[in-house]
């Protein structure tokens, strides 16, 4: 039998992780939608046997809905995930699993009172192939131990209201937790630098570049450029003792042509990891099927989030800020 998900926020991700949930992905329908825009739901849910709730907390409670995902704005997931946990339902949430540390540690604490994992977060990068051969590219030694990452997180625009707390507290997560993930240490500190200030954007301090300290001390320079114009581009490049190894950097095609060699760049998130995606809710859809959790865990939201905070009060003061993490609940070692 499919697993039926109900998904909430159906706007940029939200309608791309339905089309995949539609249309690439086995095992799994989706059977519910809830977005207070109505023109937009409307949109979305053409073609498909949808029950449209009036909102998230309806969509939750419904007892057909199995499990539930998550792609509303940030600042609403803390209380949507925990509602799940509350009747102890499996949700897939998008990053940032909260905006603030304390929500975010209420999150972890709903899922300790369960006594088992039920939420899987939208680290999809965990899910790339370019991330996974890195990460293999350390875990086999031939770099020696790594010394310094270089990462780069550029948007080619966001929408008029975008604000730098955003690119820190919205875009960062998906770094810090990286970071985690390829070097499998903890960061411990963490400040920010302000650049000479793009003139593209009003009231936004872009770019950003931001320092963070692992716990043995390997130094990771992000820069985060939300408004770069010529595409989406993901870049890491790890410096280790005895070599370097970094994220590729070709298309699909190398073009020579007119005394010029070019390759594409992706044009946004959905092209560049369309492949994670899929894989990341597609691992979701398998687990939750068969009553397990698996991914990235709130956890790793927690912590994501935590760095983001730190990170946050270093732009406004312009100091080194340690990152204080509470003792990691038996659910997660
Ligand atoms: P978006 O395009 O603004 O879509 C969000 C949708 O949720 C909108 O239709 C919005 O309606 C609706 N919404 C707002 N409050 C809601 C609520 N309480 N319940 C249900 N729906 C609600 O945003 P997005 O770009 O899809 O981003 C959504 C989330 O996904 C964010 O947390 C973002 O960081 C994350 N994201 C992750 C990735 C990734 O790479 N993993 C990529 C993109 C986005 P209104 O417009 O009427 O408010």
């Amino acid at each position: 039998m499919s697993l039926r998900v109900g998904v909430i926020g159906a706007g940029g991700i939200g309608s791309d992780h339905i089309r995949r949930l539609r249309w690439t992905l086995s095992g799994v329908e989706v059977i519910a939608i809830a977005d207070p825009d109505g023109a937009r739901t409307a949109a979305v849910a053409e073609g498909l046997d949808v029950t449209i709730e009036s909102s998230g907390a309806a969509l939750i409670a419904n007892d057909r809905v199995d499990a539930v995902l998550v792609a509303s704005p940030g600042f609403t997931h803390a209380d949507l995930v925990t509602a799940c946990l509350a009747i102890g339902k499996p949700v897939f949430c998008e990053k940032p699993l909260a905006i603030t540390a304390d929500e975010a540690w209420r999150v972890v604490e709903a899922e300790v009172a369960t006594g088992r994992r039920l939420v899987q977060v939208g680290f999809m990068r965990r899910y790339d192939a370019s991330y996974r051969a890195l990460k293999a590219t350390l875990d086999g030694g031939d770099i020696g131990q790594p010394l310094v990452i270089h990462a780069a997180h550029r948007n080619p625009e966001v929408p008029d209201w975008w604000t730098t707390d955003l690119t820190i507290k919205d875009s960062l997560v998906h770094d810090a937790d990286i970071v985690r993930f390829l070097t499998g240490e903890e960061i411990v500190a963490s400040r920010v630098l302000r650049p000479r200030a793009s003139s593209r954007l009003a009231d936004v301090q872009d770019p950003l570049v931001i320092l963070l300290e692992t716990t043995s001390g390997i130094l990771v320079d992000v820069e985060l450029s939300v408004n770069i114009a010529y595409g989406y581009d993901i870049r890491a490049e790890v410096i280790g003792e005895t070599g370097t190894a970094a994220l590729g950097d070709g298309g699909l095609v190398t073009l020579k042509r007119a005394g010029a060699r070019s390759t594409d760049v992706p044009t946004d998130w959905r092209q560049r990891f369309a492949l994670a995606y899929d894989r990341e809710l597609q691992d979701w859809i398998d687990a939750t099927s068969a009553g397990e959790t698996t991914g990235p865990s709130s956890w790793d939201g927690f912590v994501a989030t935590t760095v983001a905070e730190a990170s946050h009060r270093s732009y406004q003061d312009g100091q080194r800020v340690e990152v204080q993490l509470a003792d990691r609940p038996a659910i997660y070692r």
